[in-house]
């Protein structure tokens, strides 16, 4: 992961297991396109004791950053299906990835249960 040499937040040292995927999955088709690789990947990463507003602000420039990545939708569905516990990914924090991930569970089970309900009409 490169440092943007311009950034005001330095990020903490990652430990192994959060190391990026984007660092250790060399070959995902995705990556070399990934924006962050290049410049700003200061900004997708807490340091440690960081506070509520520096982490916001943080968040939103990383986020801007994704917003103009031409992998967005493969790095988001890759953090999704990691799933990736830490950093903003594709546009979402872990927060709002946790949420999705919520929703995606809630509509399976929905799915499921029309389908047995579908299953059980048909069979009388
Ligand atoms: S969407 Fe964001 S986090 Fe993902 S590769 Fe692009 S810039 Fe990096």
């Amino acid at each position: 992961m490169l440092q943007p040499p311009h950034s005001s937040l330095q990020v903490a040292a990652v430990p192994a297991q959060r190391v990026p995927v984007r660092d250790r999955d060399q070959d995902a088709p995705w990556h070399t396109e990934a924006v962050c690789r290049r410049d700003e990947a200061g900004l997708f990463f807490a340091p440690s004791k960081e506070p509520t507003a520096a982490r916001l602000s943080r968040e939103e420039a990383a986020k801007r950053v994704c917003a103009r990545c031409p992998v967005m939708v493969e790095c988001r569905e890759h953090a999704l299906l990691q799933p990736e516990p830490y950093g903003v990914w594709g546009g979402l924090t872990a927060a709002e990835r946790r949420v999705v991930l919520a929703r995606r569970r809630r509509r399976e089970v929905e799915l499921k249960k029309a389908a047995r309900a579908t299953a059980n009409r048909i069979a009388g």
